[in-house]
């Protein structure tokens, strides 16, 4: 294995070359019991169908776990591995051991708690168990989406990535989609972020790459790269918003993924309202953007490919301003089909404008589509 293309999303670095593993005696063990119990138990839960009339603006809060889509709705199994225990490719890059599967443990997880008194069921499982299924929860009921690619694909989840190996390969503080393996992963944090399977939004905007990677293709390079990064913001505050509308500070993304040092800096990874303050600053309109990242940046490694996770915050303060004037409903509604229809791979700032307002004419009132027109013309696109 030389390199991986990543989705690098939570920081602003380029794609990360993913070293050769080593083994070490350390990881023997779990690394030969994943060999040996690679099967895992097939148990179905007691179906207990959740409200699919709910209206957007309210959804319930999900019981922690045993609770799965795949049993439940029939739009994908969910798969979870914990690769604190065996970060070393028993069954494929990072994935780790396979501990839940369908809101279950796997039968590898209930022999390593019998014969190595392990409990492998990680307060990181059970947070990505019940934030994946909620993000599945919130496409399927607002916008009948099965699955991240509608066609109720297993999600596989990485736990815990980097936590035992003796060096940062530049995963420790990161999620990501990696779309060539289809899985998600997420890093066990360090010195500025944790916590990325505990928040909702986090882990919604992994997922809405992979949405993203399955309809329009948004190429990860400059504005339409940026776009990329825009909707898994947007659709990753949307989906906390679906279950928790009373919250405080529903433009923050990464607000409990900040360390105390991290939070020395900002409070937030991001702030789409007031995208100047994040952890990492970003631009409020076109007419800031960093001259490195405008027309003549050559996309590397190096540059964030010429600033996707940098530029994202144009859009991300025009559909702000979308939906304090027209609300969440509206502005997902309108922006959903624009994100996984009207735009093309290529896609620039220019572009999401004018299928915005095409698909605006389509759905909204006159007077509304001038107000997201007026949303766009704040930042300059
Ligand atoms: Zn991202």
């Amino acid at each position: 294995m030389t390199s991986i293309p990543i989705k690098n999303c939570l920081k602003n670095k380029s794609n990360t070359p993913v070293p050769k593993a080593k083994v070490s005696r350390f990881f023997f063990l779990p690394l030969a019991l994943n060999f040996i119990l690679l099967g895992s138990l097939n148990v179905s839960a007691n179906p207990v169908l959740p409200d699919l009339s709910t209206a957007f603006h309210g959804g319930n809060p999900l019981p922690p776990y045993h609770f799965s889509p795949s049993n439940l709705l029939g739009i994908g199994s969910i798969t979870i591995y914990d690769a604190e225990v065996t970060p070393l490719i028993p069954i494929g890059p990072y994935k780790g051991i396979t501990v839940f599967r369908d809101g279950q443990p796997t039968s590898e997880a209930i022999a390593a708690n019998h014969y190595l008194h392990r409990n492998l069921i990680t307060p990181e499982v059970l947070q990505a168990q019940e934030n994946v299924t909620k993000t599945q929860i919130f496409y399927l009921n607002a916008f009948g989406r099965a699955s991240y690619d509608d066609r109720r694909s297993e999600v596989h989840v990485a736990v815990n990535v980097n936590k035992s190996m003796p060096f940062d390969i530049g995963l420790k503080e990161n999620a990501m989609w990696m779309e060539n393996l289809k899985l998600f992963l997420f890093g066990d944090g360090g010195g500025e972020l944790k916590n990325f399977v505990g928040s909702l939004e986090v882990v919604a905007h992994e997922f809405t790459h992979a949405v993203v990677s399955s309809t329009s293709r948004l190429e990860y390079i400059g504005q339409s790269g940026a776009l990329n990064e825009h909707f898994a913001d947007v659709f990753g505050v949307m989906a906390r918003y679906y279950f928790n509308p009373k919250i405080e500070s529903p433009f923050l993304v990464g607000n409990h993924s900040v360390t105390e040092k991290g939070l020395q800096k900002a409070k937030s990874l991001r702030d789409m309202e007031n995208p100047h303050q994040g952890l990492v600053w970003q631009p409020e309109s076109v007419s800031e953007i960093p001259e490195k990242y405008g027309k003549d940046c050559k996309p590397s490694g190096t540059n964030d490919q010429c600033g996707v996770h940098i530029l994202s915050g144009i859009p991300n303060k025009a559909v702000t301003i979308m939906i304090s004037q027209l609300g969440w409903k509206k502005t997902g509604n309108l922006l959903y089909p624009v994100m996984t229809q009207r735009l093309s791979s290529k896609a620039q700032f220019v572009d999401y404008r004018k299928e915005t307002l095409v698909e605006c004419a389509l759905q909204l009132s006159p007077k509304e589509c001038e107000i997201v027109a007026a949303a766009f013309d704040k930042v300059g696109i």
